[in-house]
């Protein structure tokens, strides 16, 4: 067939950029849908410098272009993508790139940031980032190659898994080098917490952004660059490179011996872990899902990201009993596993990654998929569910792996399912609501609040609902040395801080991590490498050719923590939302978290110390004038 093309636009990026001594292009190129419109918004350095790039820009244009109550499914909401100032650069860990919108799932914020190739991609295809308004006719993708955008048919492409739209694009345009950010049918399907894909195995996988993709009958955007991404003052950063070029192999070999997965045992021994949707303090047959036995039979390759030598990434190619697996959907995560296995109370590897690929090739959340999969577990087990065909069971991979194809289907209880746990229980009523594990309506990550008590904090006042990336984790601050543990050093903190409980400096710990997290995913690189503050200052000044103290780091991050709350309380959030829901206070009777946990008391008394020592009131409102 013909393939389409329905409009085309050209821009090119400023001089400096094309020349390698710029870290930014000056170009966000924006996109109406509705109307078929393109042009650019010229940035300069004042901007660069303020927002840095992801976080930083979607909160930008979130709160100066889209109306306030707007319907995260509303052709007004936007869908912006948001490489950072770092993004692109020869900095290791430099490939990562930020989506964001107004979630479906929360009504919140929504800012989820991607791995791989695709961010540095679109910088060196000449724009900083995109953002994405209207709704278009009919489904449509996005072509953009070196300054030159087409909006194209994407009608064949519509109801296809990922991997499949993808080898139709990169055969269609006729370079299998493409990379791809689409949706798969959740996010067609306008699952809540549909995610995007990107290179069919690196999610932004959190809020729903997927659904805002689906919304706007956006598939796919394929990108391709030759420009290189420069930096205004390579040698500022040269002390930084040798640090992680001689250093890496020490410093993270963890992720290289097995990455985020190697964690699942600790976790699970330490109560890090929840298990039966919060109601249990081991899983029977934890070890098939350990990684020194997982690995040898599942994993045959790994994978990286733009320009790291670490190759964290898991490939997963499986043929036998039970599920054949695919490599090019990569391999689950720490989280996956934890929300796929232990939460479910399952102890297969085979259900778990195979549930992991489905994921991948629907365009699901793993972690929201997993904690709404649970929690409708128990409410069959409770006797809640009736009239379905079909309800999962706890322990029980195949009826796991038959939710997640209902879930991005809507078929029968998974059209109930791709509302989120949160909207199911008010659908079922109180007794459900009693066994909810979510902040703001979004699913907690597999960092138990009952053991991390600063993170349970973090997922009380998350701007995105309950999220342990721009957070603090207990156990790395409680480690000796660990990059968290040396920066809090830094900020006059007498850390390593105890594991358990929320002092007084802890909470000032979690704040001062927190600017830095919104600091990571606005530049945006990868928050595995353990820079410490002189490593950050070094790359962003070398990015920007000025000057970055830590002081500025930090006015960057609370600058953004600022905006996020603003955009919160806009969205008609109050300081009654910043909690959790009952399950993270059910206690555990046995276990190493046994009987631990804050009680509501302590998380509101928590929450009101970090407005405090933020200088907002006591309803969690900054001060009007943001420096
Ligand atoms: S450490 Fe892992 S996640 Fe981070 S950039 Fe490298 S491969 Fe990607």
């Amino acid at each position: 067939m013909m393939e389409k093309v329905l409009q085309t636009f050209e821009s090119f990026p400023v001089q400096k950029f094309l020349d390698g001594k710029s870290a930014w292009t000056g170009q966000v190129l924006k996109v109406d849908l509705s109307s078929g419109e393109m042009r650019v918004d010229r940035q300069g350095e004042d901007f660069y410098r303020r927002y840095l790039g992801g976080r930083g820009v979607i909160l930008y244009y979130l709160l100066n272009e889209t109306p306030p109550g707007v319907d995260a499914l509303a052709a007004e909401n936007l869908l912006i993508f948001a490489p950072g100032l770092l993004t692109g650069t020869v900095l290791p860990g430099s490939g990562r790139h930020a989506v964001g919108g107004k979630s479906p799932l929360t009504g919140a914020l929504a800012s989820g940031e991607a791995g791989g190739f695709w961010g540095a991609e679109l910088k060196r295809a000449g724009y900083d980032a995109i953002v994405i308004s209207g709704k278009a006719q009919t489904p449509v993708y996005l072509w953009i190659r070196d300054g030159k955008v087409e909006i194209r048919d994407a009608s064949h492409l519509w109801g296809k898994l990922t991997a499949d739209a993808q080898d139709i694009i990169r055969a269609e345009l006729g370079d299998k080098n493409i990379r791809t950010a689409l949706i798969g049918p959740a996010g067609e399907n306008l699952v809540r917490f549909a995610s995007v894909m990107h290179d069919v195995n690196r999610a932004a996988g959190r809020s729903g952004l997927g659904a805002v993709m689906g919304s706007k009958n956006l598939k796919a955007v394929a990108v391709r660059g030759s420009m290189n991404v420069g930096l205004a003052n390579k040698e500022v950063l040269d002390e930084t490179l040798k640090w992680i070029l001689s250093g890496y192999k020490t410093m993270m070999g963890w992720a290289i011996k097995y990455g985020t997965p190697g964690s699942v045992r600790y976790n699970h021994d330490s109560g890090g872990t929840a298990i039966n949707n919060y109601r249990d303090s081991a899983l029977e047959g934890i070890e098939q899902l350990e990684a020194k036995s997982y690995f040898p039979k599942f994993v045959t390759a790994r994978d990286t990201c733009y320009r790291c030598p670490v190759r964290c990434k898991t490939v997963v190619n499986y043929r036998g009993e039970g599920a054949n697996i695919e490599g090019k959907y990569g391999g689950p995560e720490y989280e996956t596993f934890g929300a796929l296995g232990p939460l479910c109370r399952i102890n297969d590897p085979v259900a778990v990654a195979k549930a992991n690929e489905l994921c991948a090739a629907y365009g699901l959340d793993t972690i929201s998929s997993g904690g709404t999969v649970a929690f409708t577990m128990e409410c069959a087990e409770k006797g809640l569910l009736h009239g379905f065909d079909f309800v999962p069971e706890f322990g029980n991979g195949a009826s796991l792996i038959e939710s997640i194809t209902r879930i991005a289907r809507r078929e029968g209880i998974g059209d109930w399912m791709a509302e989120g746990s949160a909207r199911m229980a008010q659908k079922i009523g109180k007794n459900a609501i009693e066994m909810l594990a979510v902040a703001k309506g979004q699913e907690l990550p597999l960092h138990d609040p009952r053991m991390k008590n600063a993170t349970a904090l973090g997922y009380a006042l998350s701007p995105t609902g309950a999220d342990h990336m721009h957070n603090l984790l207990d156990n790395f601050a409680n480690f000796p040395d660990s990059d968290v543990t040396n920066r809090l050093k830094e900020m006059g903190i007498d850390a390593p801080l105890p594991l358990f409980g929320l002092s007084d400096e802890k909470i000032k710990a979690y704040m001062y991590e927190v600017a830095v997290k919104h600091v990571f995913d606005s530049a945006v690189i990868c928050q595995f490498y353990p820079y410490e503050y002189r490593h950050l200052c070094a790359a962003l000044s070398a990015a920007g050719g000025w000057e970055v103290s830590i002081q500025e780091v930090h006015q960057i991050g609370r600058r953004i923590a600022i905006m996020a709350r603003q955009y919160l309380l806009r969205e008609g959030f109050t300081v009654q939302d910043d909690t959790l829901s009952a399950r993270a206070f059910y206690r555990l009777k046995d276990g190493p978290i046994a009987g631990r946990g804050l009680t509501i008391q302590e998380l509101k008394q928590g929450v009101q110390r970090y407005f405090e020592l933020m200088g907002w009131d006591d309803r969690g409102v900054p001060p009007p004038n943001i420096s």
